[in-house]
């Protein structure tokens, strides 16, 4: 069922608040970087309820230690990225993480300090330092989304509009005009001449994910949509480490305990990545291949933390040990099971270092944005650290940006009241998973187009996963966490466009649609 936007639907007016989309930490952030200027923020759940931002378990990298400082941050991010970090995107946001860290304790966040009241740190994959601040052991997320939204439902310059989800940006001469949101109630319109975008990643289009499931790109569907450029989509990261169980999403068992010194072992008890460089410690993308290869190959793979000297397991990693615990794993007892599954969205709307994306009056932040911090693949801990950094510069940028007067003549859009990422789920997960092929990306644009073209619940899902699928195709070399069996390698000659509007994956498609007929 399709609901038209029409004159007779419902407005309610922000006056002249910019309305922010997403209760995760970049929403939070940018809406509390903005006070005492007026703001809206528009979630579909409760804030902070299904939000990646909440299961962060591991921390926020930021060069805090007395042995560390940006420019060791900076050489890391830049390491994992493969080639493809922007290096002054790279090099704010990083040299702004300490600010962030203290910005955020300023809001109320707890992290954990020793007895001095020094930051303690943890080390993860690919960081050369120990440089993980983290809260309540592993729930990190969790204490952060509990002290930002308490802290933003104590600020009354921000509009809380809560249980709706964003549908459509409405254009109007080429900039934005306003947002058509779902609701209980059916739909609603908000004028508005500024957006952001923060609805987190792309988790809840594949089977296995560790996102919500409701995340399933559905702000960047928007912004295509409304006409704006998305770059670098191809690029979606597989954590190695997922508890290995059914549901969704899927349980994650953190980095921190590899930097703990947790070791992959495989039914028989082999270490199989001990002569890989940098072996449990490597670049996720790197991990991930290895157990996604040996568990074709017919193996089981557990993460084995038994033998670590002086380890407490259940107090390093509570919330660890609870969800274990809730799958009747005992990891002090025996290793735990686990595989890889998407994680993280290095791809997304393109923005500049302001937030401001190709569409006058578009900003995106988060996970949805891609600023250029990650490249082809991120550092692990770098994404809060972007979501909370970026949401104080976007929120700079729209303090320096006064709303323009918007008419919003009544458009003729047809929106469904549902939106279900069911039927794309499988159709990424055979095409675009770990490892990718030219036949089965086409037999999955192939498949995709249609649930586009219909309208259907599942057309956004499917037009992100469209979009993801010809990006992945475009590209014809393997670099950072995009993997193709047919271009193996690097390939330096070639350029491959990083860009992509909806109007160029369509065209892209129906090429492909007539090149398969024929
Ligand atoms: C299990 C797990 C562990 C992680 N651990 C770490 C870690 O230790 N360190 C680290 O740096 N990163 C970690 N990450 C990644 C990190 O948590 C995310 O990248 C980051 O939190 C994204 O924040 P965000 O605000 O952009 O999105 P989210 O926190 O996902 O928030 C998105 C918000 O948008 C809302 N929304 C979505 N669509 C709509 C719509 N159409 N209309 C209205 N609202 C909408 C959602 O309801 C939600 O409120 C982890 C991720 C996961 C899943």
């Amino acid at each position: 069922m399709t609901t038209k936007l029409a004159t007779m639907t419902k407005r309610q007016s922000i006056g002249d608040r910019p309305l922010i989309i997403g209760g995760g930490l970049a929403g939070l952030m940018t809406a509390l970087s903005m006070a005492p200027e007026p703001v809206a923020l528009l979630s579909k759940a409760a804030l902070g309820v299904e939000t990646s931002s909440a299961l962060a378990q591991g921390g926020i990298a930021a060069a805090v230690g007395p042995d560390d400082s940006p420019d060791l941050h900076i050489a890391d991010t830049l390491a994992a990225g493969d080639g493809f970090c922007d290096p002054i995107a790279v090099d704010r946001i990083i040299r702004s993480g300490p600010a962030a860290i203290e910005a955020l304790a300023r809001y109320g966040v707890n992290f954990d300090r020793d007895a001095q009241g020094r930051l303690k740190l943890g080390l993860e994959a690919a960081h050369s330092r120990k440089r993980i601040v983290h809260a309540g052991g592993d729930a990190s997320g969790r204490e952060i989304v509990r002290a930002l939204v308490e802290k933003v439902r104590a600020t009354p310059s921000i509009m809380l509009i809560e249980g709706l989800a964003a549908k459509r940006i409405i254009v109007e001469d080429g900039a934005v005009a306003g947002v058509l949101a779902n609701g209980p109630d059916g739909p609603v319109l908000f004028p508005t001449s500024r957006v952001v975008i923060a609805t987190g990643g792309v988790g809840g289009l594949y089977q296995h994910g560790t996102n919500p499931a409701g995340s399933f790109g559905q702000g960047l569907a928007i912004a295509a949509r409304a006409g704006a450029k998305l770059a670098d989509l191809e690029f979606v990261q597989f954590h190695p480490t997922a508890l290995d169980s059914t549901g969704f999403p899927l349980k994650l068992i953190s980095e921190a305990v590899r930097g703990e010194g947790a070791v992959l072992i495989d039914e028989t008890g082999r270490r199989f990545m001990a002569n890989v460089p940098g072996a449990e410690l490597a670049p996720r993308d790197v991990v991930a291949r290895a157990i996604w290869h040996h568990q074709q190959d017919g193996h089981h793979v557990y993460l084995d933390s038994r033998h670590v000297e002086g380890l407490d397991f259940a107090a390093r990693f509570p919330a660890i040990t609870a969800l274990c615990a809730g799958a009747g794993v005992d990891p002090t007892r025996e290793p735990i099971p686990v595989r890889p599954a998407v994680h993280y969205h290095m791809g997304g709307i393109k923005v500049d270092l302001d937030g401001k994306s190709s569409l006058e009056g578009l900003w995106a932040c988060g996970e949805a944005a891609c600023t250029g911090l990650h490249g082809a693949n991120r550092l692990a801990s770098n994404s809060l650290l972007e979501a909370a950094v970026c949401g104080t510069f976007v929120a700079e940028s729209l303090k320096r940006t006064p709303a323009r007067r918007v008419d919003l003549r009544a458009a003729d859009v047809a929106v469904p009241v549902r939106s279900d990422p069911s039927l794309v789920r499988p159709i990424m997960s055979r095409a675009a998973g770990v490892l990718r092929e030219r036949a089965s990306l086409e037999a999955a644009a192939a498949a995709l187009y249609p649930l586009v073209m219909d309208n259907g619940a599942a057309s956004d899902a499917a037009l992100i996963g469209l979009m993801i699928v010809t990006a992945a195709l475009r590209r014809e070399e393997s670099r950072g966490a995009h993997a193709r069996s047919d271009f193996p390698r690097h390939d330096d000659t070639r350029l491959f466009a990083r860009d992509i509007t909806l109007a160029e994956c369509l065209a892209a498609s129906r090429a492909l649609a007539r090149d398969l007929v024929a």
